[in-house]
């Protein structure tokens, strides 16, 4: 199957000053197939987010390459960069906030088609808006209206009409539903794999939950401070997670029968995550790893592969 996105040994670093450096992402590597999904999940501040803005351009790597569709677009310069960036967009976590209070829906929407010089023409904007708007479930009296006029559902969804006007192969999808209620976190999800059947289109979908994650991906990658710790196909990593870490969040997931739940055994994931200014040495999960061993302090263990796709950077798996 053909490739959409790589990413190899992608860096992103932000300097402080006076040598100290946020290590967000370190030495990240995937491959995104056409039409699939990719899972990237950890908790909050464990750089999923950089990722997403670091592979659209947004950020600027340190390191590493970017390949969009075979096309390496790490240093390409932005006028070169324009055309293709048609092809991958972005669906944002806070649907408040990435809608301009001052724009109509219709404006909002539209936007795209003149930043990428699609068309002038008041009519076929208006068309094609309107064509967004019905594939959102929402309708043409709504493209008068302004953001503040709807509910966090529906402004996600005039985020998702933004997003897929201009008819892209990827969209990257940045924790788009952890700010919705959960009542609402499952008509958009279901809407994104609609959208994905019947356009072929492939997402990196950003996420800390593990249970939507697990429903939407093909493929899940487990980070941790900036690395990937885990990286396999979704059944593989929910039947038969390898990682202490991966074995935590999944030990966080509720479990709605109570028989189960106290029989689970327990796996949570104790304490804080560090700080990316300094990263621990050696393996970054040890101060929080009930399994750790001296050479984990040391030794900084690398992603291989156990079985078949399925990989883990742990010294338990030696
Ligand atoms: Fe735990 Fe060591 Fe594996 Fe890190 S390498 S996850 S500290 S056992």
């Amino acid at each position: 199957m053909s490739i959409m996105l790589e990413v190899k040994n992608l860096t992103k670093h932000f300097p402080l000053g006076k040598g100290r450096v946020v290590h967000a992402v370190d030495d990240l590597s995937f491959v995104l197939k056409k039409g699939k999904t990719l899972g990237l999940v950890g908790e909050s501040g464990c750089g999923k987010s950089t990722v997403a803005r670091t592979v659209t351009r947004i950020y600027e790597p340190t390191a590493g390459h970017i390949f969009l569709d075979g096309q390496d677009i790490t240093s390409m310069n932005q006028k070169t960069l324009k055309p293709l960036r048609r092809k991958m967009q972005m669906i944002f976590q806070d649907p408040y906030a990435s809608l301009n209070a001052r724009m109509t829906v219709r404006d909002i929407i539209a936007e795209p088609l003149k930043a990428h010089d699609v068309t002038a023409n008041r009519k076929e904007i208006d068309e094609l808006v309107f064509d967004m708007l019905a594939l959102v479930g929402l309708g043409d009296e709504h493209a008068r209206r302004y953001a503040h006029e709807f509910s966090g559902g529906q402004r996600q969804r005039i985020c998702i009409a933004r997003a897929l006007i201009l008819r892209p192969d990827i969209v990257i999808c940045d924790e788009p539903i952890s700010a919705l209620d959960v009542s609402i976190q499952a008509q958009i999800v279901n809407m994104l794999k609609d959208f994905q059947n019947e356009r072929n289109l492939t997402y990196l979908f950003i996420a800390h939950d593990l249970s939507m994650v697990r429903y939407v991906s093909d493929d899940v990658g487990v980070m941790y401070l900036g690395q990937l710790v885990e990286y396999s196909s979704s059944e593989a990593i929910y039947q038969n997670p390898l990682h202490p870490y991966t074995k935590g969040l999944l030990g966080s997931i509720p479990i709605p029968n109570p028989v189960l739940a106290r029989a689970r055994v327990k796996s949570e994931i104790e304490g804080d995550l560090p700080s990316p200014i300094d990263p621990p040495h050696g393996c970054r999960f040890h101060t929080r790893c009930p399994y750790k061993m001296d050479i984990c302090m040391k030794v900084e263990p690398l992603l291989e592969k156990q079985d078949g796709e399925h990989a883990v950077a742990c010294h338990l798996y030696g």
